[in-house]
């Protein structure tokens, strides 16, 4: 781990990621069958595809959570499939989950600001005001002081990417960030999702929410049995499908 901060600020160079022929399997299971995706700087590309096919692994391993088992991952520069080089990556990727996974005896200042303090080690007075700006970010900074159980689930997701910005992150990663969400909580967060990408933050999206891809996302790419079948723009991909696969998905999902 690169604790150091100037080392961290070396380490990453882009926020361009890159993945070739990349293969993972969990056991007898090949989940990923050779997946290639390039995500320009600036790009917001939306992952779609049923459940299974690989796209939380996909997500996990461009985020050094998971590792491959072949194959080349360049994520800010950093050759993730080198790993003597892939911590170098860590600090410089946002991730946010389902779950929102907040401490649950720590206010929503408290959880944004605990990693600045425990592994940027800034200071307190320091770590407080990147904590409240990012808070801020989310339109949450009158919540600094609230506990999770006192905020909606809306709320506390939007506390999860406060959290992750407060790092300032090159790339953003979310996984079905509004899965978890009653419906009318959904625009809140995708709202806050729209707002960072128009701000340029390169983003990779799992999601379902396909109101969310057709305004956000410059390319929508679909997997299917672990590999990338189609991509394109959201006009293209939504609107004429090249795949009967895509066409099926999308015709149980719109
Ligand atoms: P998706 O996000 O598209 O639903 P996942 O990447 O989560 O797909 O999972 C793809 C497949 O890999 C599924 O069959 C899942 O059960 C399996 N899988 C995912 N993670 C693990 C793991 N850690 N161990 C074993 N199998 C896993
Ligand atoms: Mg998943």
């Amino acid at each position: 781990m690169i604790t150091d901060p100037a080392a961290q600020q070396k380490a990453v160079t882009t926020s361009r990621i890159s993945l070739s022929g990349v293969h993972k399997r969990f056991g007898d299971l090949e989940v990923l069958k050779g997946v290639d995706i390039d995500v320009e700087p600036g790009e917001v590309v939306v992952l779609i595809g049923a459940s299974g096919s690989g796209k939380s692994t996909l997500l996990r391993i461009m985020c050094d959570l998971e590792r491959a088992d072949s194959g080349e991952v360049w994520v800010g520069g950093v050759p993730l499939h080198d790993r003597k080089r892939a911590p170098e990556i860590f600090g410089h990727v946002g991730m946010v989950f389902q779950q929102f996974n907040l401490f649950p005896h720590k206010t929503a200042l408290g959880n944004v600001t605990l990693a600045l303090l425990k592994v940027r080690k800034l200071s307190r007075a320091e770590a407080e005001e990147r904590g409240r700006a990012a808070l801020k970010r989310v339109g949450l900074a009158d919540k600094a002081d609230s506990y999770p159980a006192q905020l909606s689930g809306g709320q506390q997701q939007r506390v999860a990417i406060a959290r992750a910005l407060a790092m300032d992150p090159a790339i953003m990663f979310f996984d079905e960030p509004t899965s978890a969400l009653d419906p009318e909580l959904v625009g809140e967060v995708t709202g806050v999702m729209r707002s960072l990408a128009e701000d340029g933050m390169t983003m990779v999206v799992v999601t379902h929410e396909m109101r969310f891809a057709k305004d956000t996302a410059d390319r929508v790419v679909f997997m299917d049995g672990g590999v990338v079948l189609e991509q394109g723009s959201p006009e293209q991909v939504f609107g004429n499908p090249a795949e009967q696969r895509t066409q099926q998905f999308l015709h149980r999902v719109l």
